[in-house]
């Protein structure tokens, strides 16, 4: 099987594109959004190549729990004390731009509901 074609992400990954970096460890990386959406917007990336998430398989459970986990432990250390929310656009109708999966870590201002 062909490895998934590599994004910007996966430079950012090997630090050939500038990015603030607040969590790094062996299966993730979270940054910052180079657009944020909210005062603070960081992706929780994996360092392995998926796609979206309609190509996560049920091997890859455990790190998608880890995303989440990392996600939730960012919130903390930057004082989301308010709350915040979790985003993961999928395919084109889902709004996904960069296919890798991410996960958007969105705070700092109440949030509103429906999205677009
Ligand atoms: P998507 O639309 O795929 O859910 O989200 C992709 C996100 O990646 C967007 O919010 C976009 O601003 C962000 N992004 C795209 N290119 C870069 C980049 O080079 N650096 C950073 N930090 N974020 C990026």
């Amino acid at each position: 099987m062909t490895a998934p074609a590599e994004t910007i992400f996966s430079r950012i990954i090997r630090r050939e594109i500038p990015a603030r970096i607040e969590h790094e460890d062996d299966l993730c990386l979270a940054f910052h959004d180079v657009a944020p959406q909210a005062p603070v917007h960081l992706l929780v990336i994996p360092k392995r190549v998926i796609p979206s998430l309609a190509e996560a398989t049920a091997a890859d459970t455990p790190l998608l729990g880890h995303l989440v986990a990392v996600a939730s432990s960012c919130a903390q250390k930057l004082g989301l004390e308010d709350g915040y929310r979790l985003v993961v656009n999928c395919g084109s109708d889902g709004g996904q731009t960069v296919p890798h999966l991410h996960i958007h870590l969105l705070g700092g201002r109440p949030l509103t509901w429906p999205p677009g």
